[in-house]
Parts: C-alpha cells; sequence; structure tokens
C-alpha cells in the first residue's frame, strides 16, 4: 500500500547538528604512538604484495606506493593498539580491503562493534555508526577518522522532531532507520536497516507505523507491507540523484544488463531495477548470480568493492559518490590509531534509550 503521509519540514534540509569535539580523554588514556616510517621501498613492497593482490584490477599499480607504506603502518599500529576496524561497504578498495578486520552494511557493522573485544573500534564510515559502536559497547574507545563524515539522512531529523511526530499521532509506534544521530535513535521504538526495514515494521503488529527519516525506504517498505505508513521527508543526498529515465536508457542500450538499486533511491529507480537490497543483499545477490555486465545504482565504492571480488563481472555507470564517506581516507585512519582521534562518546542518558531501540532490532529473530 503507498505510504499514507509524509511529514517533515518543507523548507530546506535543516544543518547537520555539529558533533561534538574530542576532549582528548581517549589521548590522555592512551597515549600517542610515534609516527612511523611511511617511507616506499623494496621491503614494503614484498609485505604488502599479498594485500594489493586483493586490489590489482580496481587499483592502478602506480597509485600503490602511496598507499602501501599507510596500509603496512596502520596494520602493525592496529595491533599495537589493540584496535579493531570496521568498514562500510562504501569505504574505497584499499580501506576496504587491506586494512579492515570486518566489512558490511550498517546492520552487520553494528553487530560486529557490539561483539568487539578489542580496546578500541576506529569505525570506518560516517558518524551515526560511531556513535550506535559506542551506543552498543560502551566499554570500548570508538574512534572515528573525521568527525566531520556526517550523513544527509541522519540530519534530516533531529529528537524534536520524533516527540511531535508522537504528539501528532498519539500510540503510533516509530520505526527509526539506523541512519539518524542517536538522540533520534533514544526517541525511537526500534531502529531498522535497508537490510531488515519490511521485517522490522512488520514485527511491531501494528495497524500504523510512523517511519523515519528516509522517504523513499518508506514508500519501498510500504509498497511490500499491509501497515498503513507515515514518513518523513528525509533523503539519502547519494541515492535520490538517481533517475528512473537514465536507467531505461541504460537498458534501452543494452537489454542483457542487471540493475541493482538500493532501496533508499526513488520509486521509479526501483520499478527500472532488477533487484532492490541492502549492500549487503546486493553483494549476496551479485555473489549468486553472477551477472556478466550491472549497474550498481548506489555509492561508487561499492562497485570497486566487488569487483575487486568478481572481477568477472563488468560494473558500468552510473554511480555516486557519497563525500561523507570519502571523508575517510588512510592518512586520516592512521592519525586516528596514533593520537586515539576522535573519540565518540554518546552522553550515557541517551546511549541507553537508544540502546533499548537498536538492541530491539538486533535481537529480532530473522
Ligand atoms: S550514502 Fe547517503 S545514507 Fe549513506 S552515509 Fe552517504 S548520505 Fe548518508
Amino acid at each position: 500500500m503507498p505510504v499514507v503521509e509524509t511529514v517533515g519540514p518543507l523548507d530546506e534540509r535543516r544543518a547537520a547538528p555539529s558533533p561534538a569535539a574530542s576532549d582528548g580523554a581517549a589521548l590522555r588514556k592512551f597515549g600517542a604512538l610515534p609516527v612511523p616510517s611511511l617511507e616506499w621501498n623494496a621491503e614494503v613492497e614484498r609485505q604488502t604484495a599479498r594485500l594489493y593482490e586483493r586490489i590489482k584490477n580496481v587499483v592502478p599499480s602506480v597509485e600503490w606506493p602511496f598507499f602501501a607504506p599507510y596500509v603496512k603502518a596502520i596494520n602493525a599500529i592496529k595491533k599495537e593498539r589493540n584496535a579493531v576496524i570496521l568498514a562500510h561497504n562504501y569505504q574505497t578498495p584499499e580501506i576496504y580491503n587491506c586494512v579492515a578486520d570486518f566489512v558490511g552494511d550498517s546492520l552487520q557493522l553494528a553487530r560486529e562493534a557490539a561483539k568487539a573485544k578489542a580496546d578500541v573500534i576506529v569505525q570506518c564510515g560516517v558518524h551515526f555508526m560511531a556513535e550506535t559502536a559506542n551506543i552498543l559497547n560502551p566499554e570500548k574507545t570508538v574512534l572515528i577518522p573525521d568527525l566531520e563524515a556526517g550523513c544527509s539522512l541522519a540530519s534530516a531529523i533531529t529528537g524534536e522532531d520524533v516527540r511531535m511526530l508522537r504528539e501528532r499521532f498519539p500510540g503510533v509506534p516509530v520505526v527509526t532507520y539506523v541512519n539518524t544521530s542517536a538522540e533520534v535513535k533514544a526517541e525511537s521504538d526500534i531502529t531498522c536497516t535497508s537490510s531488515n526495514a519490511l521485517q522490522v515494521v512488520e514485527s511491531l503488529g501494528s495497524e500504523r507505523v510512523i517511519f523515519v527519516p528516509d522517504q523513499y525506504l518508506a514508500k519501498y517498505v510500504a509498497a511490500q507491507s499491509k501497515v498503513k505508513i507515515i514518513a518523513w521527508k528525509g533523503s539519502c543526498e547519494v541515492h535520490e540523484r538517481f533517475t528512473g529515465d537514465e536507467l531505461e536508457m541504460i537498458r534501452a542500450n543494452d537489454p542483457s544488463v542487471q540493475i541493482v538499486a538500493h532501496p533508499e533511491c526513488p520509486p521509479d529507480v526501483i520499478a527500472a531495477s532488477d533487484f532492490t537490497g541492502s549492500t549487503a543483499h546486493m553483494i549476496d545477490w551479485l555473489r549468486k548470480n553472477r551477472p556478466k555486465r550491472v549497474v550498481l545504482v548506489t555509492e561508487c565504492s561499492m562497485a570497486d568493492n566487488v569487483q575487486a571480488e568478481l572481477p568477472d563481472v563488468e560494473f558500468t555507470r552510473p554511480c555516486n559518490l557519497c563525500p561523507h564517506m570519502k571523508r575517510i581516507t588512510l592518512p586520516k585512519i592512521l592519525d586516528s590509531l596514533l593520537y586515539t582521534k576522535e573519540e565518540i562518546v554518546v552522553a550515557p542518558a541517551v546511549a541507553e534509550k537508544a540502546r533499548r531501540a537498536v538492541e530491539r532490532m538486533i535481537h529480532l529473530k530473522s
């Protein structure tokens, strides 16, 4: 059924709340480490050759002498720090394939963060993901290499907006996409990801559900469910730029191409696609179906990362870059480990309420 109502600010998208700067507590606790050599030489080449093998079909050999010294240094220092690196599917291939300990979509990274045993978790993703890691594992030190790595969805709604929705629709449960701040999660009944949004909405047994903040994911879920969905007018600045027309043109030129889209895309894009799913579901679908030519309608690095694993699949444009994900780089990850910055700490009262909503999702039976 279609979304029954979409609520939200009609004017310009509000500015993202500025994340608080670290107060240096992590640096005082762990201390700084000496800056390692970042020289490219035959020994570094030998020691990193195995890692370059993984990405040689997506990273030109001329770029490896810049990346390799950082890869070597990060992998050594993360052991010294007893740190674990979590990387989202939208991270660049040299991060995703060469320094990350765990990779995945938001749900997979949240699960890894919750069970991480290391002292330090470095979140190579965006700010809300680091908050989620801190919410789920508050004993650990959670770092993000760039504090400004935000998200247009997370900045589209505030905790106050959710309270307003609850007043306007009393008794209607609130399902919140994980791409939100901790304060928004704290006002919610349960969170969801693009992997499990339909399952979460239907798990509540309610005739109506408030679903925030992604209007397109809300429409995607509503189209598959009898639950009446009240949506919020937020969107992902990366996925909303695709259009059904451009995909139809690509298909007209090559009828054999397979189009795989993320559910944060507008409905005409989803209608023009052969498969729609979260980044994790897209990867599973590609592994299983091994199409010859694919348009991956999502962030560009995702195609590079899958291409590294499936060299026989050809990925064609369009794709869009996420400027927030691209703030994370190898030099910033190294700095993050050397100086234990930027630490993400969610206020305990907010974290406790947000944890209930996130854990309720994590413990849902699949
Ligand atoms: S791709 Fe979209 S939803 Fe993901 S972090 Fe970037 S802006 Fe946010």
